[in-house]
């Protein structure tokens, strides 16, 4: 289990590095720079794209990942499940840890830049800055139920800055919502578009005029939310020049997967 950072191919650990020259076999997620696996994975390692992109109905199931790891790690081979960010936040690690635990196959834990570090770092942002932030949560609310009524009024009242992930789909709700909870005029929100990639883009807003800078905007995948006092900091502390260009970093898993042979991203 290894966490290929954010994007940047450059922000991966010298262990995660090492284990996937040394690899057999890499099944790899779909927010996984293309990059890493060209620098780094041996030529004859086999390569399987077993992205989810839930929103376009792209996806290999969870049984199949499952499936994968156990069949290549009884034939004998070094197998990497390599995810995006870091394995364990908002990932599907404990089905496959699971899965493991019930073959005996042994296993490592290597961690991996979390999208929130990496947005963050990339866009000036410091997630406890003194005097703005004391704490950072990360959240989600990728669909409506996930955060229940009160805690969206604690999420309003608090210091801490909010990181939320899987959440630019819903993020009219999220803004509706603090605003409805009466959250204070100094914390902005900034969204975060494919952070620490060349395609990076970071856009700010206060909350309470969210509607008319960004209400109409689609965002390109993959996006994090960030809200505090924090966001402040961006303008004062930007510092990484990403290209002009709106396209995007990270291709459908069908890209991915017609570039290989190895693709049970669809199949499965
Ligand atoms: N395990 C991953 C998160 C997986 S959930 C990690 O630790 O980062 C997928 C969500 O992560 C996306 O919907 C998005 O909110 C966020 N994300 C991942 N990579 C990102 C990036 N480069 N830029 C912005 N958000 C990103």
């Amino acid at each position: 289990m290894i966490g290929a950072g954010p994007g940047d191919p450059e922000l991966l650990t010298v262990k995660a590095m090492r284990l996937l020259q040394n690899a057999d076999v890499i099944l790899t997620d779909r927010l996984v720079s293309q990059e890493i696996i060209r620098r780094y994975a041996c030529s004859t390692a086999e390569i399987i794209y077993v992205g989810k992109q839930c929103r376009k109905g792209e996806s290999t199931p969870q049984a199949t990942i499952n499936e994968l790891m156990v069949i290549f790690a009884k034939e004998g081979k070094q197998v990497v499940r390599l995810k995006g960010g870091d394995v364990s936040i908002f990932s599907n690690i404990v089905d496959e840890l699971e899965t493991l635990v019930q073959h005996n196959i042994p296993y490592e834990i290597v961690p991996g830049i979390t999208a929130a570090l990496g947005a963050a770092a990339y866009a000036g942002i410091p997630l406890t800055a003194r005097n703005h932030a004391t704490a950072v949560r990360l959240l989600t609310a990728y669909k409506s139920d996930v955060v229940p009524a009160s805690y969206w009024k604690e999420l309003a009242a608090t210091d801490d800055t909010l990181v939320f992930y899987m959440s630019s789909e819903t993020l009219d709700e999220v803004v509706g919502k603090l605003v409805a909870n009466q959250i204070s005029e100094d914390k902005l929100l900034a969204v975060i578009e494919q952070a620490t990639t060349p395609f990076q883009k970071v856009y700010t807003s206060s909350l309470y005029e969210y509607e008319k800078i960004l209400g109409n905007k689609k965002f390109l995948s993959p996006t994090l939310i960030i809200i505090g006092k924090v966001v402040m900091l961006h303008q004062q502390f930007n510092w990484f020049h990403a290209q002009k260009q709106h396209a995007e970093y990270f291709g459908s898993i069908n890209e991915a997967a017609a570039d290989t042979k190895n693709s049970f991203a669809l199949t499965a």
